[in-house]
Protein backbone atom coordinates (compact mmCIF):
# COMPACT_ATOMS: atom_id res chain seq x y z
CA UNK A 1 0.00 0.00 0.00
CA UNK A 2 1.40 3.26 -1.45
CA UNK A 3 1.20 6.13 1.77
CA UNK A 4 2.38 9.62 1.88
CA UNK A 5 1.74 11.64 5.08
CA UNK A 6 -0.49 15.44 4.34
CA UNK A 7 0.74 17.25 7.73
CA UNK A 8 1.11 13.82 9.45
CA UNK A 9 -1.61 11.92 8.38
CA UNK A 10 -1.04 8.84 6.37
CA UNK A 11 -2.82 9.00 3.00
CA UNK A 12 -3.22 6.45 0.37
CA UNK A 13 -2.07 7.05 -3.10
CA UNK A 14 -3.23 4.02 -4.51
CA UNK A 15 -5.62 3.81 -7.23
CA UNK A 16 -9.58 3.11 -6.09
CA UNK A 17 -9.29 0.23 -7.90
CA UNK A 18 -6.23 -1.32 -6.47
CA UNK A 19 -7.28 -0.17 -3.00
CA UNK A 20 -10.69 -2.30 -3.88
CA UNK A 21 -9.11 -5.17 -4.91
CA UNK A 22 -6.94 -5.23 -1.46
CA UNK A 23 -9.75 -4.52 0.87
CA UNK A 24 -11.26 -7.75 -0.56
CA UNK A 25 -8.45 -9.68 -0.74
CA UNK A 26 -8.20 -8.70 3.40
CA UNK A 27 -11.82 -9.88 3.30
CA UNK A 28 -11.22 -13.17 1.91
CA UNK A 29 -8.77 -13.89 4.44
CA UNK A 30 -10.72 -12.63 6.99
CA UNK A 31 -8.98 -9.50 8.00
CA UNK A 32 -10.60 -6.19 9.18
CA UNK A 33 -9.84 -3.79 7.21
CA UNK A 34 -10.95 0.07 8.64
CA UNK A 35 -11.22 2.29 5.47
CA UNK A 36 -10.68 5.99 6.88
CA UNK A 37 -11.75 9.22 4.27
CA UNK A 38 -9.18 11.97 5.21
CA UNK A 39 -10.29 14.96 4.45
CA UNK A 40 -8.84 18.50 5.15
CA UNK A 41 -11.14 18.97 7.82
CA UNK A 42 -9.95 15.62 9.62
CA UNK A 43 -6.28 17.23 8.97
CA UNK A 44 -6.73 20.41 10.31
CA UNK A 45 -9.27 19.51 13.27
CA UNK A 46 -6.63 16.87 14.70
CA UNK A 47 -2.59 17.38 13.35
CA UNK A 48 -1.70 18.75 16.44
CA UNK A 49 -2.55 15.47 18.20
CA UNK A 50 -0.15 13.14 17.82
CA UNK A 51 -2.59 10.28 19.32
CA UNK A 52 -5.65 10.62 17.42
CA UNK A 53 -3.05 11.00 14.61
CA UNK A 54 -1.66 7.50 15.65
CA UNK A 55 -5.10 6.09 15.80
CA UNK A 56 -6.32 6.38 12.01
CA UNK A 57 -2.31 5.85 10.60
CA UNK A 58 -2.45 2.44 12.95
CA UNK A 59 -4.93 1.60 9.88
CA UNK A 60 -4.39 0.36 7.07
CA UNK A 61 -6.66 2.32 4.54
CA UNK A 62 -6.83 5.93 4.06
CA UNK A 63 -8.51 7.49 1.08
CA UNK A 64 -7.89 11.36 -0.18
CA UNK A 65 -11.58 12.44 -0.12
CA UNK A 66 -11.71 15.71 -1.10
CA UNK A 67 -9.81 17.85 -3.69
CA UNK A 68 -7.94 19.93 -0.28
CA UNK A 69 -5.89 16.66 -0.09
CA UNK A 70 -5.02 16.46 -3.75
CA UNK A 71 -3.72 20.39 -4.10
CA UNK A 72 -1.90 19.04 -0.53
CA UNK A 73 -0.60 16.24 -2.38
CA UNK A 74 0.69 18.35 -5.50
CA UNK A 75 2.20 21.15 -2.64
CA UNK A 76 4.30 18.38 -1.35
CA UNK A 77 5.26 16.77 -4.75
CA UNK A 78 3.06 13.77 -3.92
CA UNK A 79 1.83 11.26 -5.96
CA UNK A 80 -2.20 11.69 -5.18
CA UNK A 81 -4.04 12.51 -8.72
CA UNK A 82 -7.52 12.20 -7.65
CA UNK A 83 -9.96 12.65 -4.88
CA UNK A 84 -11.91 10.00 -3.45
CA UNK A 85 -15.38 10.81 -2.37
CA UNK A 86 -16.20 8.61 0.68
CA UNK A 87 -19.52 8.37 -0.60
CA UNK A 88 -18.01 7.35 -4.70
CA UNK A 89 -16.25 4.79 -2.44
CA UNK A 90 -18.92 3.10 -0.03
CA UNK A 91 -20.54 2.54 -3.50
CA UNK A 92 -17.60 0.78 -4.94
CA UNK A 93 -17.39 -1.56 -1.68
CA UNK A 94 -21.24 -1.82 -2.08
CA UNK A 95 -20.74 -3.05 -5.62
CA UNK A 96 -17.75 -5.34 -4.69
CA UNK A 97 -19.72 -7.44 -2.22
CA UNK A 98 -22.43 -8.29 -4.20
CA UNK A 99 -19.72 -10.79 -5.35
CA UNK A 100 -19.58 -11.89 -1.67
CA UNK A 101 -22.77 -11.84 -1.03
CA UNK A 102 -21.81 -9.87 2.04
CA UNK A 103 -24.08 -9.41 5.22
CA UNK A 104 -24.02 -5.50 5.26
CA UNK A 105 -25.63 -2.97 8.19
CA UNK A 106 -25.85 0.42 7.84
CA UNK A 107 -25.74 2.75 11.11
CA UNK A 108 -25.82 6.06 11.77
CA UNK A 109 -28.26 8.85 10.92
CA UNK A 110 -32.21 9.84 11.91
CA UNK A 111 -34.30 6.89 12.25
CA UNK A 112 -36.22 7.52 8.79
CA UNK A 113 -33.35 8.60 6.88
CA UNK A 114 -31.67 5.27 7.73
CA UNK A 115 -34.69 3.68 6.78
CA UNK A 116 -34.88 5.32 3.03
CA UNK A 117 -31.08 4.77 2.38
CA UNK A 118 -32.06 0.96 3.07
CA UNK A 119 -34.48 0.73 0.38
CA UNK A 120 -32.80 2.87 -1.53
CA UNK A 121 -29.61 1.07 -1.80
CA UNK A 122 -31.38 -2.34 -1.84
CA UNK A 123 -33.78 -0.49 -5.25
CA UNK A 124 -30.04 0.43 -6.49
CA UNK A 125 -28.62 -3.03 -5.82
CA UNK A 126 -29.95 -5.99 -6.85
CA UNK A 127 -29.56 -8.91 -4.56
CA UNK A 128 -27.73 -6.46 -1.65
CA UNK A 129 -28.48 -8.39 1.54
CA UNK A 130 -28.47 -5.05 4.16
CA UNK A 131 -29.45 -7.25 7.38
CA UNK A 132 -29.61 -4.52 9.76
CA UNK A 133 -29.69 -0.66 10.39
CA UNK A 134 -29.61 0.87 13.82
CA UNK A 135 -30.04 5.01 14.15
CA UNK A 136 -27.39 7.15 14.87
CA UNK A 137 -28.77 8.46 17.95
CA UNK A 138 -29.26 5.67 20.38
CA UNK A 139 -26.06 5.29 22.86
CA UNK A 140 -22.87 3.45 21.91
CA UNK A 141 -23.50 0.31 23.67
CA UNK A 142 -26.87 -0.31 22.41
CA UNK A 143 -25.35 0.30 18.73
CA UNK A 144 -22.91 -2.61 19.47
CA UNK A 145 -25.38 -4.77 21.30
CA UNK A 146 -27.84 -4.36 17.85
CA UNK A 147 -24.49 -4.79 15.23
CA UNK A 148 -23.44 -8.00 17.28
CA UNK A 149 -26.86 -9.18 16.97
CA UNK A 150 -27.21 -8.46 13.26
CA UNK A 151 -23.64 -10.04 13.19
CA UNK A 152 -22.83 -8.32 9.70
CA UNK A 153 -19.74 -8.32 7.18
CA UNK A 154 -19.42 -5.04 6.28
CA UNK A 155 -20.00 -1.65 8.93
CA UNK A 156 -21.28 1.70 6.95
CA UNK A 157 -20.97 4.35 10.06
CA UNK A 158 -22.40 7.68 9.36
CA UNK A 159 -22.40 10.17 12.74
CA UNK A 160 -20.19 12.68 11.72
CA UNK A 161 -16.81 13.10 12.51
CA UNK A 162 -14.80 12.35 14.40
CA UNK A 163 -17.88 10.60 16.63
CA UNK A 164 -17.81 7.67 13.64
CA UNK A 165 -13.76 7.49 13.62
CA UNK A 166 -13.63 7.24 17.20
CA UNK A 167 -16.92 4.64 17.53
CA UNK A 168 -15.01 2.10 14.97
CA UNK A 169 -12.01 2.68 16.77
CA UNK A 170 -13.01 1.91 20.36
CA UNK A 171 -15.42 -0.95 19.10
CA UNK A 172 -13.99 -2.48 16.34
CA UNK A 173 -12.57 -5.17 18.93
CA UNK A 174 -16.15 -6.30 20.09
CA UNK A 175 -17.30 -6.44 16.74
CA UNK A 176 -15.91 -9.54 15.56
CA UNK A 177 -17.69 -10.45 12.98
CA UNK A 178 -17.31 -7.16 11.20
CA UNK A 179 -14.53 -7.74 8.27
CA UNK A 180 -14.81 -4.05 6.97
CA UNK A 181 -15.81 -0.77 8.55
CA UNK A 182 -16.29 2.35 6.81
CA UNK A 183 -17.39 5.98 8.31
CA UNK A 184 -19.47 7.60 5.50
CA UNK A 185 -20.39 11.06 7.21
CA UNK A 186 -23.95 12.24 5.76
CA UNK A 187 -23.86 9.58 3.21
CA UNK A 188 -27.03 8.11 4.39
CA UNK A 189 -28.64 11.85 4.11
CA UNK A 190 -27.80 11.70 0.16
CA UNK A 191 -28.51 7.94 -0.37
CA UNK A 192 -31.60 8.42 1.05
CA UNK A 193 -32.49 11.25 -1.10
CA UNK A 194 -32.94 13.44 1.98
CA UNK A 195 -29.57 15.67 0.97
CA UNK A 196 -29.16 16.35 -2.84
CA UNK A 197 -25.45 15.81 -3.79
CA UNK A 198 -24.03 18.09 -6.28
CA UNK A 199 -24.42 17.88 -10.17
CA UNK A 200 -21.82 15.67 -11.66
CA UNK A 201 -20.33 18.28 -13.95
CA UNK A 202 -20.07 20.47 -10.53
CA UNK A 203 -18.17 17.52 -9.36
CA UNK A 204 -16.03 16.98 -12.28
CA UNK A 205 -14.95 20.95 -12.14
CA UNK A 206 -14.15 20.11 -8.22
CA UNK A 207 -17.06 22.81 -7.11
CA UNK A 208 -18.80 20.24 -5.12
CA UNK A 209 -17.71 22.08 -1.85
CA UNK A 210 -19.30 25.49 -3.03
CA UNK A 211 -22.51 23.65 -4.22
CA UNK A 212 -22.46 22.22 -0.37
CA UNK A 213 -21.69 25.46 1.28
CA UNK A 214 -24.90 27.32 -1.22
CA UNK A 215 -27.02 24.37 0.09
CA UNK A 216 -26.23 24.66 3.52
CA UNK A 217 -24.68 28.16 4.19
CA UNK A 218 -23.97 27.00 8.19
CA UNK A 219 -20.84 24.99 6.70
CA UNK A 220 -19.50 28.58 6.06
CA UNK A 221 -16.79 27.80 9.54
CA UNK A 222 -16.36 24.04 8.41
CA UNK A 223 -15.21 25.65 4.59
CA UNK A 224 -13.26 28.28 6.09
CA UNK A 225 -11.07 25.66 7.83
CA UNK A 226 -10.16 24.49 3.86
CA UNK A 227 -8.27 27.27 3.40
CA UNK A 228 -6.61 27.63 6.69
CA UNK A 229 -6.06 23.42 5.64
CA UNK A 230 -3.72 25.22 2.12
CA UNK A 231 -1.88 27.76 3.92
CA UNK A 232 -0.98 25.34 6.95
CA UNK A 233 0.47 22.88 3.98
CA UNK A 234 2.36 25.65 2.46
CA UNK A 235 4.20 26.54 5.39
CA UNK A 236 4.74 23.57 6.20
CA UNK A 237 6.49 23.03 2.87
CA UNK A 238 8.24 25.75 3.71
CA UNK A 239 9.36 24.82 6.95
CA UNK A 240 10.50 20.90 5.39
CA UNK A 241 12.61 22.48 2.87
CA UNK A 242 14.85 25.12 4.92
CA UNK A 243 15.06 22.25 7.03
CA UNK A 244 16.54 19.77 5.02
N1 LIG B 1 -25.36 11.95 13.20
C1 LIG B 1 -25.76 10.85 13.93
N2 LIG B 1 -25.63 10.88 15.29
C2 LIG B 1 -25.09 11.92 15.95
C3 LIG B 1 -24.66 13.04 15.18
C4 LIG B 1 -24.81 13.01 13.80
O1 LIG B 1 -26.24 9.87 13.38
O2 LIG B 1 -24.98 11.88 17.17
C5 LIG B 1 -25.51 11.90 11.74
C6 LIG B 1 -26.37 12.99 11.14
O3 LIG B 1 -27.74 12.66 11.23
C7 LIG B 1 -25.84 13.03 9.71
C8 LIG B 1 -24.37 12.66 9.88
O4 LIG B 1 -24.25 12.07 11.16
O5 LIG B 1 -26.49 12.02 8.96
C9 LIG B 1 -23.42 13.86 9.90
O6 LIG B 1 -23.25 14.33 8.70
P1 LIG B 1 -22.23 15.50 8.38
O7 LIG B 1 -22.80 16.26 7.26
O8 LIG B 1 -21.80 16.23 9.61
O9 LIG B 1 -20.98 14.63 7.94
P2 LIG B 1 -19.88 14.92 6.87
O10 LIG B 1 -20.30 14.17 5.65
O11 LIG B 1 -19.77 16.39 6.66
O12 LIG B 1 -18.69 14.31 7.57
Amino acid sequence: MIKEKILGFDVCSTSSDELVKEIFQDYSNKKQSVIFSINPEIVINNYKDEVYKEKINGQKYQIPDGVGIVYASKINKGEIKNRIAGIDFMHRVIEESLKYKSKIYLYGAKENIIELAKEQLQKKYDGLNIIGVCNGYVDEETAVQNINEASPDILFVGLGSPKQENFIIENKDKLKSVKIFMPVGGSFDVISNTLRRAPDWIININLEWLYRLIKQPKRIFRQIKLIKFVWIVLLDRVKNKRRR
